[in-house]
């Protein structure tokens, strides 16, 4: 398999050329250069195989498409070691829960950090070590986080040889558990540094890091972000899996609703559905920041500015623009990369926005592609929170509960809907007292985690006392 850039970049590298990168060199996302295909005699055979050898294996036959230079026993290990039962808590990985008359909820948030970006950045962990391992190189990964990102990066890589993580955190703004999550980890690759700032101050400095080539070179300075691919091939495995669960027959549809940011979870069903799993809708639920339902339901693709962005009760959906957008609208232009670099890279340069509303492929993202989109408030989230406890004795997070609500606008008779689970109540639990007006559920193995002793750096949001702290833990070594 080759990827390609979705803005016509004439490179054609491999698997292992784009997973330490992140954009490609004209600005576009890597994407590969055809989705295979399964039919339904595929679907059935991985069907047996998730039922009688696990997830780990499924995800070898769908990973294995996609990744042709690591040898197959290699991969078939990595992922063995990634998708186990300790790590995520049940032998099925990502089981699905009845909550009401044809609606379901997938749980992806049963790893280490509780959100469902472990399920990415848990193979990421391995992936990394094997190549650099392979490449005899080291990699220092500097990071931003508000919480989710952060926390399931430090989990993937702590004690990974060859890879240091920085991660940067605005300094007493994230929730007390979140906190501790990071905090407490004692891991010596592991660096935590509290910014006397807001998220935007931590991510200007990592920018400007970046943007210092000399630096970012000397000290082999890398990025985990969502415009990933590898994060992205990883999150398909679970609708593959929840088709299976929710359903018996190779031919029966199912639809998915995903609380939605950066569009990247979303993004991993709209390759499975490229693939061929017969998905009816792919359900985008927004907060307040409602980027992506503007443009499915108008056409129009807006980016905020920060003024413009809201910080809502479900953070990690709390987007001015989502990163992995320009990924499904080169598929809905006919994988046009002339168009879709006028619009990515000049229209929104430019304007800060565009407009497909009178382009004849705006009606496919409905039609063809399945896309359905719908937003939800702080008032519902609330509600939804509330109805979920009180009718079925199941607590949902805040970001789950959006994308409840959403899925309820969309059901049709018939096809399961299956709304992915992307974080556990605990991170949330300020959201889930206003709601309940009780304490959520806390895992044992998180018991006390508040009083451990901390790991973390304050510092001032300046750019070269981040570099200097750089400097100095690199050159100890
Ligand atoms: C990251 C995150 C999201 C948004 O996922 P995207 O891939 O950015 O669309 C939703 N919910 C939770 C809990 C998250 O951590």
């Amino acid at each position: 398999m080759r990827y390609r850039s979705t803005r016509g970049d004439a490179a054609r590298p491999r698997f292992c050329d784009i997973l330490l990168e992140g954009l490609a060199p004209d600005g576009g996302l890597y994407v590969p250069e055809d989705y295979p295909q399964v039919d339904t005699a595929t679907l059935a055979r991985w069907r047996r195989i998730y039922h009688e050898q696990g997830y780990a294996e499924l995800a070898f036959e769908i990973l294995s498409l996609y990744i042709d230079d690591i040898p197959a026993d290699d991969l078939r290990a990595l992922l063995r070691r990634t998708y186990t039962a300790e790590v995520f808590g049940t032998g099925e990985i990502v089981p699905l829960r009845h909550l009401e008359d044809g609606l379901w909820l997938e749980a992806l948030s049963n790893g280490p950090t509780l959100a469902f970006k472990d399920m990415a950045m848990q193979l990421l962990g391995q992936l990394f070590e094997y190549e650099l391992a392979r490449r005899g190189e080291t990699l220092n990964i500097l990071g931003a986080t508000s919480g989710d990102t952060g926390s399931a990066a430090e989990y993937a890589m702590r004690g990974k040889r060859g890879i240091r993580v920085f991660m940067l955190s605005p300094h007493g703004r994230m929730s007390p558990f979140q906190q501790a999550q990071m905090y407490s980890l004692q891991d010596s690759n592991i660096h935590n540094i509290a910014i006397e700032g807001v998220f935007d101050d931590c991510q200007d400095i990592v920018k400007a890091v970046s943007a210092d080539l000399d630096f970012k070179r000397r000290w082999r300075i890398g990025t985990v972000n969502s415009i990933n691919w590898a994060r992205l091939l990883a999150q398909v495995v679970y609708y593959f899996a929840g088709w299976i669960q929710a359903t018996e027959r190779d031919d029966e549809r199912v639809s998915f609703a995903v609380p939605s940011g950066n569009f990247g979870n979303v993004c991993a069903g709209h390759v499975a559905r490229m693939m061929g799993l017969p998905i009816a809708q792919l359900v985008v639920a927004t907060n307040e920041n409602d980027v992506l339902d503007e443009f499915f339901r108008t056409g129009v693709y807006r980016v905020r500015s920060s003024a413009d962005t809201f910080e809502t009760s479900s953070p990690s959906m709390d987007i001015s623009k989502a990163s992995n957008f320009e990924r499904f609208v080169f598929d809905l232009l006919g994988r046009d990369a002339a168009q879709t670099r006028a619009l990515f890279g000049e229209a929104l340069a430019r304007d800060g926005r565009f407009d497909l509303s009178a382009h004849p492929a705006f009606a496919h993202a409905r039609e063809r592609f399945g896309f359905v989109s719908g937003k939800s408030t702080h008032a519902n989230r609330l509600a939804t929170i509330a109805d979920a406890w009180q009718r079925f004795g199941v607590m949902i997070d805040p970001h789950t509960a959006d994308g409840v609500k959403v899925a309820r606008e969309h059901q049709q008779p018939g096809v399961p809907m299956i709304v992915l689970e992307t974080a556990l109540p605990i991170k949330f639990a300020a959201t889930i007292q206003e709601a309940l007006g009780r304490e959520p559920e806390r895992p044992a193995k998180f018991a006390g985690i508040e009083a451990l002793p901390k790991r973390v750096r304050v510092m001032p949001p300046e750019v070269e006392r981040v570099k200097a702290y750089i400097e100095t833990v690199c050159r100890a070594g």
